[in-house]
């Protein structure tokens, strides 16, 4: 089930060259799959303070990657480098419940309150992923790719199961402090815009979906855009990429949005 998958993305993280050391985060809430058996467990840790108010998320639980931790470690062994947590009917605190009092990741405020405001939204995303794309991030330090949709024209007109698979495209965000609440108010700002990818300039993506695979599905259909992109300049040349109007008959075929 789905700690399971979040093992198996944790795993492709790592093959990918995108998760060095401790880099990256995941956390999914997976309050949909918790029993009478789980809700009877006690608490392994006290409360502790979320450093925000969250009031969605009264009695959710979540799955985190624990602080420190190695994704290549937590493809193996996700229970030994992340924990379950449960937020208090305070709804500013959380405690551990399995299965270790494995710390979450000192990004859990940004984290919840991205959870927060997708189920304020109505959103049906229940999982969120950062993590460090070489190409990707590599595209963030030019100019012309971090101005509005310019990256997500040309990664689309690469391969047509691009726009196919991320048709909402890629959001960016000008270079913040990493773990800042000002990135996690950008991030969320950037998601409210209507993309579900974000691209921290300098740094990674942040990215929601129903579930890690798929979040990790959209940010690798992305990234293999932008290495096709980067193979075409190492050849020598600028890659035409798909018209517009090929690109217009793929969103009028697949139903997609323009
Ligand atoms: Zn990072």
């Amino acid at each position: 089930m789905k700690i399971n998958q979040v093992a198996e993305v944790a795993g492709y993280l790592w093959q990918k060259g995108w998760a060095e050391r401790n880099g990256g985060n995941i956390t999914v809430n997976v309050t949909e799959l918790v029993d009478a058996g789980m809700r009877a467990l006690p608490a392994l840790s006290e409360p502790k303070a979320i450093g925000a108010v969250l009031p969605r998320l009264q009695g959710c639980w979540f799955y985190c990657k624990g602080t420190q931790k190695r994704m290549r470690d937590l493809a193996r062994d996700p229970m030994g480098n992340g924990s379950l947590i449960r937020i208090t009917d305070d709804c500013a605190h959380y405690e551990i419940v399995a299965d270790a009092p494995v710390a979450p990741t000192s990004e859990l405020p940004s984290h919840l309150s991205v959870h927060d405001w997708l189920l304020a939204q109505g959103s049906p995303c229940r999982a969120s992923l950062h993590t460090h794309p070489i190409e990707l991030v590599a595209l963030t330090h030019a100019r012309k790719w971090m101005e509005k949709d310019a990256a997500t024209r040309m990664l689309w007109s690469m391969i047509p199961e691009t726009k196919a698979f991320c048709s909402r495209g890629l959001g960016m965000v000008p270079y913040l402090l990493p773990s800042s609440v000002a990135l996690a108010e950008a991030t969320i700002r950037t998601l409210a815009e209507g993309y579900d990818v974000v691209m921290w300039e300098k740094h990674g993506v942040f990215a929601v979906d129903t579930d890690i695979m798929s979040a990790f599905d959209q940010v690798d259909v992305l990234n293999k855009a932008a290495q096709i992109y980067i193979a075409a300049r190492n050849m020598g040349f600028e890659p035409e990429g798909m018209s517009d109007a090929q690109m217009r008959e793929l969103s009028d075929a697949f139903g997609l949005p323009k």
